[in-house]
């Protein structure tokens, strides 16, 4: 399946979000001659020194990496979503930050529903243990939950992370569920996304 067949076949309620981490302005100029708006990318730096990201000619980007709280300003500063925020002390400090730029961000907070040491994440005790907190930050718009289910699991096993995802934003009533990429985007869906992240499938192999 290619750009133009996904976009057919998406439900009304889910967003594609094309992860172009790894990917020249060029191609991502191509994918928005298609339609496309939302681009996510993973390293602060890499964004920056992408023509397209400067340009920015009605682009909307997504933070989607891993964040180095050393990097919270930049990340503030240039995107508009915030899909991985994996601790409450970042959210903080995301929120001290939108709230002295006279930003207001659109956060997902990264939830981490399996083991996986590769994987960052707020567990299920620690959200709701500090969500009366969490909800009172200024300066940040909480839409939703985030997150990425680890290498290697069935189908079956991918759609029962995703719907737990779904189960806990719903109960916290959260509208968004940031979930599925390339390879798991299907069972996302299925369990109630509403951003699926994509690259590969869109932008084809990445190098880096
Ligand atoms: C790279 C990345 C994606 C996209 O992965 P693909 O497998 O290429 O679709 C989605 N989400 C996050 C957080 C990523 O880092």
């Amino acid at each position: 399946m290619d750009y133009i067949e996904i976009k057919k076949i998406l439900p009304k309620g889910v967003n594609l979000l094309a992860v172009s981490k790894g990917f020249k302005s060029s191609d991502i100029e191509y994918i928005q001659s298609l339609g496309q708006i939302d681009f996510g990318e993973s390293k602060v730096q890499e964004a920056l020194l992408k023509p397209v990201f400067k340009r920015s000619n009605n682009l909307c980007w997504h933070f989607i990496g891993r964040i180095q709280t050393n990097k919270i300003r930049k990340i503030v500063e240039n995107f508009d979503y915030i899909h991985s925020v994996d601790s409450f002390k970042k959210l903080l400090k995301i929120s001290q930050v939108s709230n002295e730029l006279q930003k207001m961000p659109k956060v997902f907070i990264q939830i981490k529903l399996a083991h996986d040491p590769e994987k960052a994440g707020l567990s299920y005790s620690e959200l709701i243990s500090n969500w009366y907190q969490i909800k009172q930050l200024k300066g940040i718009h909480i839409i939703g939950l985030m997150t990425i289910n680890p290498k290697g699991l069935n189908a079956e096993q991918n759609f029962e992370l995703f719907n737990k995802c779904r189960l806990i934003a719903d109960k916290l009533e959260l509208p968004h569920c940031s979930m599925g990429m390339s390879n798991d985007w299907e069972e996302a869906i299925k369990a109630g996304a509403t951003w699926i992240r994509l690259g590969s499938i869109i932008f084809g192999k990445r190098n880096s």
